[in-house]
Formats: C-alpha cells, sequence, structure tokens
C-alpha cells in the first residue's frame, strides 16, 4: 500500500457533477493549438532509477549527491486516480506508468489495481500499459497482471553483456532481463514490446542480433532513435542511428513488408518479416517527427502537468491545486485550459533550435 500520510480532499458530489458538465462543455471540442484532441496521459510514478543509462540518467549527474524527490513531495496514489478520472472526462483513453523506474514505487500493483477499474467515456476499460527497464519484472509479472495491467514494454539496448552494461551504467546481468520478458510472456502479455534505444557506435552493432533474437518469439522490437531530451546527455545528431538505416540494416538479412498502422497516431512505423517470423517497429522520433499527431499529455512525479517531452516549463501545477483543497471543477479547469493553449511541435522545430532550446526537463522525472 501506499503509506504516505496525507489528507486527500474529497470532492463533493455537487463538486464532481460540476466538473463532469466543465468537461462535457470542452470535451467534443477540447483540442489543442494544433487542432489535437488530448488521449493519452503518461504518468512518471517515481523519479528514482536501478539503471544508470548513459543516454537518460548519466551517473555523472544522477550520483549520490543528485537530490531525488522526496516520498512527501510525489503524487500519492489516491491523488494520481483523482487526476486521472479527470483526464479521462476529455476522452482519454490510455494510461503508460512510467518514470524513473516504475516498478520502484512500492505498492505499484495497488495503483494499478485502482486505475484499472476506470472507464473511458465510451465506458470501455481504460488500458493501463507500463514500461520497465525489466530489472524487477520477472518477480512482479504475475502480480501486475493480476492487477489489471494490460500492456508491457521493457526496455533493452542489447543482448551482449558488453552492450548492455555499456548502455545502462550498471552490473544488471542481461539475462536477467530476457527473464523478465520470457516473465511477462508466460503470465499472458501479448504482446511485449521491447524498445532498443540507438546510439551511434555505442550498441548499433547489436540491430541485426537483437532482430534475430527476437525474431519467431511474438515479442515486437522497436528501434528507437536517440533524442536530446533533457539537458544532462550532451546529444549530439551524429550519434543517432535514424530509423531508415535500421531498416536498411534489417532489410539486408530479412526482408521486410510495411504494415497499417493499428491505430491513428501509432508513433512506431510497422514492419513484418516477409517470411512471416514476426515485426519490428521503427521509431523515427529524430528524423519523422510526429507532433502533428501527439496527443499526449504527461504528469510528472510531482503532479506537474507538462504537454510535450522536450518541455522547458510545465503547463499547470496540479498537486498544488489538489493540496490546497482544490475542487474537481478547478482541476478540470486547469487541464483544460493547458491543453487548449498547448502549442508544442519541439521535433518539428528541433533542426533549428537545439542549441537555443534551453534547459529541458529530465525524462525520468517527466515520465519516458
Ligand atoms: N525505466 C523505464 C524503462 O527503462 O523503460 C521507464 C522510463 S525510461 C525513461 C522510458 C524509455 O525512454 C526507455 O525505453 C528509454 O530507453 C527511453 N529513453 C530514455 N532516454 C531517451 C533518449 N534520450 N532518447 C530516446 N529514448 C530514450
Amino acid at each position: 500500500m501506499d503509506k504516505s500520510i496525507r489528507i486527500i480532499p474529497i470532492s463533493s458530489l455537487a463538486d464532481q457533477l460540476a466538473a463532469v458538465d466543465v468537461a462535457r462543455n470542452y470535451s467534443e471540442s477540447l483540442l489543442d493549438g494544433m487542432h489535437r484532441p488530448l488521449r493519452d496521459l503518461r504518468i512518471s510514478v517515481t523519479d528514482r532509477c536501478n539503471l544508470r543509462c548513459t543516454y537518460c540518467m548519466p551517473r555523472e549527474i544522477f550520483d549520490h549527491e543528485h537530490a531525488f524527490l522526496p516520498r512527501a513531495e510525489l503524487l500519492s496514489f489516491e491523488e494520481i486516480e483523482r487526476i486521472t478520472r479527470l483526464f479521462i472526462r476529455f476522452g482519454v483513453q490510455k494510461i503508460r506508468l512510467t518514470g524513473g523506474e516504475p516498478l520502484l514505487r512500492h505498492g505499484i500493483e495497488q495503483l494499478i489495481e485502482k486505475l484499472s477499474r476506470l472507464q473511458t467515456v465510451e465506458g470501455k476499460p481504460l488500458e493501463i500499459a507500463l514500461t520497465t527497464n525489466g530489472v524487477l519484472l520477472a518477480r512482479k509479472a504475475r502480480a501486475l497482471r493480476d492487477a489489471g495491467l494490460a500492456r508491457v514494454t521493457v526496455s533493452l539496448d542489447g543482448l551482449s553483456e558488453a552492450t548492455f552494461r555499456h548502455m545502462s551504467d550498471s552490473r544488471v546481468p542481461v539475462g536477467m532481463v530476457l527473464e523478465s520478458i520470457a516473465a511477462a510472456q508466460a503470465v499472458g502479455f501479448a504482446p511485449v514490446k521491447v524498445n532498443m534505444v540507438l546510439k551511434r557506435g555505442v550498441n548499433d552493432h547489436e540491430i541485426v542480433p537483437m532482430a534475430e533474437h527476437f525474431r519467431n518469439s511474438g515479442i515486437i522490437l522497436r528501434f528507437i532513435e536517440y533524442m536530446d531530451v533533457g539537458s544532462s546527455n550532451g546529444w549530439r545528431m551524429d550519434d543517432v542511428v535514424t530509423a531508415k538505416e535500421v531498416h536498411e540494416r534489417i532489410r539486408r538479412h530479412y526482408p521486410l513488408q510495411a504494415v497499417e498502422p493499428g491505430y491513428p497516431g501509432e508513433v512506431a512505423e510497422r514492419w513484418r518479416y516477409m517470411d512471416g517470423s514476426g515485426e519490428i517497429g521503427l521509431i523515427a522520433s529524430v528524423t519523422q517527427a510526429f507532433c502533428h499527431e501527439c496527443t499526449r499529455a504527461r504528469l510528472s512525479t510531482d503532479g506537474k502537468l507538462y504537454t510535450c517531452l522536450f518541455a522547458t516549463a510545465f503547463g499547470a501545477d496540479l498537486r498544488e491545486a489538489i493540496r490546497r483543497g482544490g475542487s474537481d471543477r478547478e482541476l478540470t479547469s486547469l487541464i483544460a485550459d493547458c491543453w487548449a493553449q498547448r502549442n508544442d511541435r519541439y521535433s518539428l522545430l528541433r533542426h533549428t533550435t537545439t542549441e537555443a532550446s534551453g534547459e529541458k526537463i529530465e525524462m525520468s522525472y517527466i515520465g519516458g
């Protein structure tokens, strides 16, 4: 259980109804400045991680002196549930729990259980997904599934010990992550997705071995272009291995055929092996920005609402509003105003602004 002791203001029935009205007035028409609806919410449940991936939480910065958020600053499960309920009224269909490493959040199963009871405005179950580095997944897979988690994505940047150690800057054996992937499949997650971030000269020699390893497994391997998230990873365009290049390299070994997107706005370009041995995804987050289709809001570990992964500032402080006793109606208006004012399209502008983009928020805090 989430044991932090805190007074949660319970909204009255009248307030809840007023909030529903505010949402209803907006929901049909709630579009941002680029006519994008609000459909996904990513929630960072902790800013801590048990790996130190060099491109995400480099050890030089996230060391023993780094000030992670104290427990009282984190949104409680009740606060997360309340915020999620309000988001649903605007048409949110899917929640992704992330971090940091979400499985480090004590009692995460209880949060999933709460969220999985919620329904979308159409009365369908809310889809709950989770992204993890897999270190703790083998032992938690069954409980997560039983709690109502629908989908799991595991990050894995290499198969050899040397590459994995280099990317994750840890002593975790790669076999531990592979066991977790197998455990996730064994308890019924289907399909399990595996995300591989590519950094030129560091792990791109493992593109084909990874493809080979996950063919015929039912697992969807997705290659992600390394992005200039945050301000600590020293990103350079030269380090990016493009989706086009990945496609070329794999195609030489295993012919590929394009697959239609599973749903509008799907960020991964889907390709299937022509011999029927499975499917891969290519996420061209840098070279083919998908800002125009981005329907995601992000909730930081301490309850700030961000409207872009590359944000330099938050759009609304929902935790502050909750803890001073703000009503559902007020929170609903905050969310709506924030989304209505959204005009982010950072990835489309990246080539002109990278140099001058200022201090960006770290992914561990805002949620990857
Ligand atoms: N700890 C969990 C994990 O490892 O999956 C969840 C959080 S992590 C920030 C989420 C995803 O973001 C991981 O797949 C990670 O590889 C990816 N990621 C982090 N920094 C990135 C970057 N600079 N470019 C592209 N992907 C990145």
